[in-house]
């Protein structure tokens, strides 16, 4: 703990950590110490993690990265870093991610902008987003593991940009509550770690059923480190046709093609499926994602928490919901309030939000019927590109943005686990992941094929 400390302060340039929480760190390091020593060792116990910001935490400055939560310290922790407290691990701080969960570049946050610890020519990349703050302190050792959420790709795009492993679980096997909501329908928890065995025991620690969140699954969590054992001998994965792209870049490619020759020497029967709603799925998630935005973030009105306008002379309730609102928010967040807004209206209702769910039906279909046929799991690429510039996307069409989550937000839709691993470099060096998607609640099955990937 003493060491991954040091090591943030000496960070600060990367802008990870939003907030450090060192008293806190080493008062529970030295709990850790005495549990050791008393033989009572849960599975992280000692294990110095950082949490990203969208984590309410007991006591300890929680914002989402936005203006309007400033000043928020919850008065409860969330089901997820509570178990992870409970398995003995030391918490850090809070990580740095886009505002709200809500871009792909950690560009939106309120802290100003993370720096991927990776670099090319001294050009400043970005971590990826949201989970940017994770990304990069997992990937510049700052910390052992971090917290992620992923909606539409949070913990598996940044992973890949950093060269680290992100998992998003099967949706309802990690709690929500206490998380701050995005799009409710799609929020997962997930543990951003250097190695797929460091996911399976984080993994471990953060997963159940919480009576408070009525989408928590109430399955056994099974113990997803012993499913390790590298043996894939005759399990299916399946590689889908749509996510060969144009404009996909080579190296991305041949990664690909060298993944799936690894599995196959590794004893897996490796068959070409169809997905063929794929093509639907960024718009859809771009209308529901949104929808469910707008109406979670209604609560931010000024009276219940952080930011609220100064008013002036003759100012009205009004006038202070939109102040606070039009200053506590930042651009991309007004921006999906408003589409969110658009969409779920009486008059776009059915053409926009309600075809989404249908078109989400037929994504989740897709998945079920390749399952159906004996496929165990499906490997794509993580991301389209590698990590880009900071700044290099910012001011361009947000669609550009959007299009970084194009192998990531099916997953989501469906409600399936999806896994990143790092699994090589392009020509400039920079890391390159691939993604491993799987059956709902099939994670150690995953988390041993992408050990063998690793
Ligand atoms: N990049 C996607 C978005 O901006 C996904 C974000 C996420 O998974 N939290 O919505």
């Amino acid at each position: 703990t003493e060491a991954c400390l040091g090591a943030i302060d000496a960070a600060d340039a990367l802008n990870a950590f939003a907030h450090k929480t060192p008293e806190i760190a080493l008062e529970r390091a030295r709990e850790a110490d005495a549990r050791l020593k008393a033989g009572d060792a849960p599975d992280m116990c000692g294990i110095p993690l950082g949490i990203k910001d969208l984590f309410c935490t007991e006591g300890v400055a929680t914002q989402a990265a936005s203006k309007i939560l400033q000043g928020f310290k919850p008065e409860y922790e969330s089901t997820v870093t509570s178990q992870l407290r409970a398995s003995g691990a030391v918490m850090l701080g809070k990580l740095n991610m886009d505002e709200f969960a809500m871009g792909s570049s950690n560009e939106t946050a309120c802290y100003g902008d993370v720096v991927n610890p990776w670099k090319v020519d001294d050009r400043k990349l970005t971590p990826g987003g949201s989970s940017g703050g994770s990304a990069a302190a997992v990937a510049a050792d700052l910390c052992l593991g971090a917290t992620g959420t992923d909606t539409g790709g949070s913990i598996r795009q940044p992973a890949a940009f950093t060269g680290i492993v992100g998992m998003k679980p099967t949706y309802g096997r990690c709690s929500r509550w206490g998380v701050v909501a995005f799009a409710s329908s799609l929020d997962q928890a997930g543990p951003m770690t250097r190695t797929v065995r460091d996911a399976a025991i984080m993994l471990g620690a953060m997963a159940g059923h919480d009576a408070k969140d009525s989408t928590s699954a109430d399955l056994a969590v099974p113990d997803f480190e012993a499913a390790l054992t590298g043996d894939i001998k005759g399990r299916k994965i399946g590689i889908p046709r749509e996510y060969r792209m144009e404009g996909t870049p080579e190296a991305i490619e041949k990664l690909w093609a060298e993944g799936t020759e690894m599995l196959r020497d590794a004893g897996a029967e490796i068959v070409d499926i169809s997905l063929p709603h794929t093509k639907y799925a960024l718009p859809a998630y771009y209308v529901i994602a949104p929808a469910e935005a707008s109406s979670n973030l209604a609560r931010y009105d000024g009276v219940r928490y952080g930011h609220r306008a100064t008013l002036n002379a003759g100012d009205g309730i009004t006038e202070m919901y939109e102040n606070t609102r039009a200053q506590g928010f930042g651009p991309e967040v007004q921006r999906r309030v408003m589409i969110g807004t658009y969409v779920l209206s009486a008059g776009f209702y059915d053409a926009y939000y309600n075809r989404a769910r249908k078109v989400r039906a037929l994504i989740k279909r897709d998945f079920d019927e390749v399952f159906a046929a004996g496929v165990d799991a499906i490997l794509t690429p993580a991301t389209p590109s590698p990590a880009f510039g900071l700044g290099e996307m910012a001011d361009a069409d947000p669609v550009e943005m959007y299009l970084n989550d194009v192998f990531t937000v099916t997953v989501n839709l469906a409600g399936l686990p999806g896994i990143a691993v790092p699994t090589g470099l392009d020509s400039k060096g920079l890391p390159l992941g691939l993604q491993l998607i799987g059956k709902p609640w099939g994670e150690a099955d995953l988390l041993n094929t992408a050990y063998v990937l690793e």
